[in-house]
């Protein structure tokens, strides 16, 4: 993650840059602002700036022997702290830096439950424990590897416990030399007065819309959906990447929807037998999700034979298939259908054989389509 690499925020780098520039590196900064607004990304690329050897006028080389380590997220004078869960005794940061590089490597642009998800967490709250205080005084006390600065980035320091944010104020009252706290704050009022006062506030507003649509568009979005993505993710990038997840997810549900019907159609068993197989090889969530886009998509055909067309909620792609696949599903076969739909969601959660449960489906979809 270089400067180049976080979306918008123009104001912010060059604050930052010109700063670092003129040798006014606060020895701790906050970064405060909303989710999704790349506040992780730019601690990382400001770090990876102030380490560099050979800085050009506005971002790090990538060249010099601190920029290499930085790429693995294994600069041995970065040292990242964030949220953990509990799994024997008080847990630390290091416990899970392998999960960490790697979410970190895939994308800075994160939320915490997409952390929670790496770390395989269920119910807990992840949180920064006692323990991580003595493991920051620990690393800060040896002396740097590469001869520049020793940086501790914080991810959420509102999740510290009270004796964390106790012992690491002692820190920040009597920082080492050469170190800087990078903290990344989305919700500042639970953090400590003694800490926020002693650290530098930066705030970090929403993206602007044009600088989401931008970094869309270089991901081989059309325009259009690049724009409209982008507007209803207000500001929040972690927002349009949710829906670009959807509407992907959106499109293989129609897809196999579609072939599902049409094989039922011909009564394929053959090739029925293959989509169930498929259907099968999918996660647990992804075949739930699939049995609710089909829930979905019944009912709206459903109501699509009243020809009220403002009450029918399908997309042009949907709508057009919908044309002449509406009239099969009607008030003699909707009960019967949506009943196998949510019968098949009972086994699936049940941990019944997927295979099972999606071929004992379509061999009833055969049935209830015929009733005409
Ligand atoms: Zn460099």
């Amino acid at each position: 993650m270089y400067f180049k690499d976080v979306i918008g925020q123009q104001k912010v780098k060059e604050r930052l840059i010109g700063e670092a520039r003129e040798e006014r590196i606060p020895h701790a900064l906050m970064f405060c602002g909303p989710q999704g607004s790349g506040k992780l990304p730019l601690a990382i690329a400001y770090a990876r700036f102030i380490c560099c050897e050979h800085p050009t006028e506005d971002d790090a080389c990538g060249t010099c022997q601190s920029c290499k380590l930085f790429d693995k997220y294994i600069h041995p004078d970065v040292h990242f702290v964030f949220p953990v869960i509990k799994k024997k005794g008080d847990p630390v940061s290091n416990d899970y830096i392998n999960e960490w590089r790697e979410l970190i490597q895939r994308t800075p642009y994160f939320s915490i439950n997409h952390w929670m998800e790496a770390m395989n967490a269920a119910n807990q709250q992840p949180m920064i424990y006692v323990k991580e205080s003595d493991e920051i005084v620990r690393k800060l006390s040896y002396k740097s590897m590469l001869g520049g600065y020793k940086v501790v980035i914080m991810w959420l320091p509102e999740r510290m416990n009270i004796e964390c944010s106790n012992k690491l104020l002692k820190v920040l009252e009597e920082p080492p030399v050469k170190t800087v706290f990078l903290m990344v704050s989305e919700d500042s009022s639970n953090i400590l007065p003694t800490i926020l006062s002693r650290t530098q506030r930066m705030n970090i507003p929403n993206l602007e819309e044009k600088d989401i649509a931008e970094t869309l568009l270089k991901q081989g979005l059309t325009e259009d959906d690049a724009n409209s993505i982008a507007h209803c993710a207000a500001g929040n990038y972690l927002n349009a990447l949710e829906t670009i997840h959807m509407s992907r997810d959106n499109k293989l549900f129609f897809n196999m929807f579609v072939k599902l019907m049409r094989l039922a159609y011909m009564r394929d068993i053959k090739e029925l037998k293959g989509w169930s197989e498929n259907i099968a090889s999918e996660g647990r969530e992804q075949q739930k999700n699939f049995l609710a886009y089909c829930q979905r998509m019944i009912r709206e055909n459903f109501i699509y034979n009243f020809h009220e067309m403002e009450m029918v909620y399908l997309n042009p792609e949907e709508k057009q298939f919908s044309q002449k696949f509406a009239p099969f599903i009607n008030e003699r076969n909707i009960i019967g259908i949506m009943n196998e739909l949510s019968e098949a969601e009972q086994h699936i959660e049940r941990n019944v054989n997927p295979k099972m449960v999606f071929f004992d489906f379509v061999l009833k979809i055969i049935m209830l389509l015929k009733q005409q």
